[in-house]
């Protein structure tokens, strides 16, 4: 996939792309959740297919993991035509784009991932003028997924994978995937190498969650970075608003990776806001570290 060539994006890493392809869903129907989009896409195919015509252009976007890239090979699949994928940063010159238009066959599905990253020649020979949404037929935004749809991946995978995944145990980690199907088959696997060395491969609540506890992905289901932001706007900008290149620079991560990655989690979830001065922390934050709104940590008022 394109995607490998883009060296400023974090996720997925090595690792996830060569384990996520027979994870993949390949039909309308493997592909769980996202109702609305599917019902969409399914009268759009049917209707494009019965009239022997090509499907509008699609849109589709929403932060990393959200299956954008299932969803584009679902396409070509529903509509028995092949794709050809690439990537925004990979299409540097016109010509490079010239070079895939041109060997296309007719219906055939040309995907490109991160195509808000394609510079601005390259676009204008792709679609002249007009904003970037206006040139699609139709537009949709993933979202992030519901618990009992992150549970029916989680089973999906398990039984891909071979894994025997209890119903709690799928609870837990649906749980904790911060809404996104490729966390969640993530925390499955590295659950699954727990549970094979400590609890005879099988995997239930109590293993997950001391797997979990031992990956340093806590009951919210944030990471160590996740942490590091919120901490950093409560602990060192006394709760916001801090700009996010500030911000960046004190968590040490790329602020293009906190506002693509990160954030757009913690917003729907209530952790962070983005106000016109910048971020904030939310009460929510303060409850989730155990600390006083607006004052210092706890622990410093104790010994106060
Ligand atoms: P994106 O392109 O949005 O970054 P992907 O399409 O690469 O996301 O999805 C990452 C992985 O998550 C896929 O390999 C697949 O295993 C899983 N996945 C994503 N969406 C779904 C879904 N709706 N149903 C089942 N699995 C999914």
């Amino acid at each position: 996939m394109g995607r490998r060539a883009e060296p400023t994006l974090p996720v997925p890493v090595e690792d996830d792309l060569l384990v996520e392809a027979p994870l993949r869903p390949r039909t309308l129907d493997e592909y769980i959740g996202q109702e609305s989009i599917r019902e969409n896409l399914r009268v759009q195919i049917a209707a494009a297919r019965s009239r022997g015509d090509v499907l509008d252009h699609v849109l589709l976007y929403g932060p990393p993991g959200l299956g954008k890239t299932s969803l584009a090979h679902v396409i070509a699949h529903e509509l028995a035509v092949g794709i050809r994928p690439t990537a925004g940063p990979v299409l540097e010159r016109p010509g490079d784009l010239a070079a895939i238009l041109t060997n296309l066959e007719r219906g055939q599905v040309f995907f490109v991932d991160e195509i808000h990253r394609l510079n601005h020649v390259v676009e204008e020979t792709l679609y002249p003028a007009s904003a970037l949404r206006d040139r699609f037929g139709a537009t949709f935004r993933l979202d992030f997924y519901c618990i009992a749809d992150l549970e029916r991946i989680l089973r999906r995978a398990a039984g891909i994978l071979g894994v025997a995944l209890e119903d709690d145990g799928a609870a837990e980690i649906a749980r904790r995937a911060r809404g996104t199907p490729r966390i969640a088959n993530r925390l499955l696997r590295r659950v699954r190498d727990f549970a094979e060395v400590r609890a005879q491969g099988k995997i239930n609540r109590i293993v997950a969650r001391d797997a979990l506890a031992l990956l340093e992905v806590d009951e919210a289901g944030f990471d160590k970075m996740d942490r590091a932001l919120l901490l950093a706007i409560v602990d060192k900008f006394g709760g916001g608003p801090v700009g996010l290149e500030t911000l960046a620079a004190a968590v040490g991560e790329e602020r293009g990776t906190i506002e693509e990655v990160y954030e757009p989690f913690l917003i729907q979830e209530g952790f962070l806001a983005r106000t016109p001065k910048g971020r904030v922390a939310t009460a929510l934050t303060y409850a989730h570290f155990g600390r006083a709104t607006g004052g210092p940590p706890a622990a410093q008022q104790k010994l106060l």
